[in-house]
């Protein structure tokens, strides 16, 4: 439904007494809506066009509007700058252990004696891949792991050159069979529950906890430096990406990142945003999810079918659907906003998106 034109759905015209986020006044929108050639205020049917707002709208703008501004972010989230020349920025998490980020994406590379390991090869810094590992040493690239098969972690893999080892849980490997994408070579060992890399004196451990960010996304461990790489799944400082990241398994995702808590680490990477997790973030995450859950169940329940639907279109279900499942988001949206708004960098970006996502899922799964 993403592709959908949400505007005609959606779009809610402000009384002009309230200012919106960011001080755009409802003269503002009434002006756009005005220029869009969106009628407001007309007394008949238009059919496929913005009507009135639903009751109760959230101050966060739906999806397919846009907001004046979006909200801060903050502190808590930022991390050093990558240098703009560099396009990336290094960081010793431990022995041997490292992260290069751009701040945007996160992979790690290990050194033991003979060589090095590299988990992911993300494509938008994966030409620098190289340059950042010999900034540390000139041993050669043994090894690549895939945390999983998409193609925004692993797509940069051929910069790396070589004919690198490449390890991935058999689900990467048969979803890349499948893709048949030259960007993304085909795993050459391969594990269904747990694989432990021990190169030298350097370890990393390999598991598998299911179905959550679609299939094979696997946990990788370094029990010494307790760092704790998994993938799209915990995003410290940050909302989650759209979707519970995408999630095809709402309820496995749910359980990856109560099971991420549990492992001894003391620092996480989660593939993405600008900086590396402690347990704090893991629980934040965890929080919000509970409190995402409390709230569109809430929502489900105490939101009745049928009101504020055109009685023209009562014979459609589809249509009597989408009202409620939108009146059902509204309402979660506005239920979660006050606490969680400036907790987690981006709430208002996704904040509409992880309301559908769960209503979805209680509903069905
Ligand atoms: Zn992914």
């Amino acid at each position: 439904m993403d592709g959908t034109p949400l505007l005609t759905k959606f779009f809610f015209a402000p009384r002009v007494d309230r200012p919106l986020r960011g001080g755009v006044s409802g003269v503002a929108i009434a002006l756009v809506l005005a220029g869009a050639g969106v009628a407001s205020g007309c007394s008949e049917v238009n059919a496929g066009q913005a009507g009135a707002a639903y009751k109760d709208m959230p101050s966060v703008v739906p999806i397919g509007v846009r907001p004046d501004r979006y909200l801060p972010i903050p502190q808590d989230a930022l991390a050093p700058e990558v240098e703009p020349a560099k396009g990336y920025r290094l960081q010793l998490l431990g022995r041997g252990l490292y992260m290069v980020t751009d701040n945007a994406y996160q992979s790690l590379f290990m050194v033991y004696e003979t060589g090095v390991i590299v988990v992911d090869a993300p494509p938008n810094y994966s030409a620098n891949l190289r340059r950042a590992v010999a900034e540390v040493t000139d041993l050669p690239i043994t090894h690549v792991i895939y945390s999983h098969s998409h193609l925004d972690h692993i797509g940069g893999v051929t910069d790396l050159g070589g004919r690198p080892v490449l390890v991935a849980h058999e689900q990467t490997k048969r979803l890349l069979l499948r893709a048949n994408d030259p960007r993304r070579p085909v795993p050459t060992v391969t594990f269904e529950d747990q694989h432990t890399l021990k190169l030298g004196s350097q370890v990393l451990e390999l598991s598998y906890h299911g179905e959550g960010h679609g299939h094979g996304n696997i946990f990788i461990y370094a029990p010494e430096q307790k760092v704790l790489m998994a993938v799209d799944l915990v995003f410290p400082g940050w909302m989650p990406w759209r979707r519970f990241a995408l999630a095809t398994d709402v309820d496995g995702y749910f359980r990856q990142v109560a099971e991420i808590d549990r492992v001894p680490f003391t620092t996480f990477v989660g593939g993405h945003v600008s900086r590396v997790g402690t347990h704090a973030d893991v629980r934040l995450q965890l929080e919000f999810m509970t409190d995402l859950k409390a709230a569109a169940a809430d929502s489900l329940k105490s939101t009745p079918f049928g009101e504020e639907l055109a009685p023209e279109d009562k014979s459609n279900p589809w249509a009597g659907a989408d009202n409620y499942i939108d009146r059902v988001a509204a309402k979660c949206v506005k239920t979660l906003t006050p606490k969680w708004k400036s907790r987690l960098a981006g709430y208002d970006v996704w904040i509409w998106d992880q309301c559908y996502a769960m209503e979805q899922s209680l509903r069905i799964d």
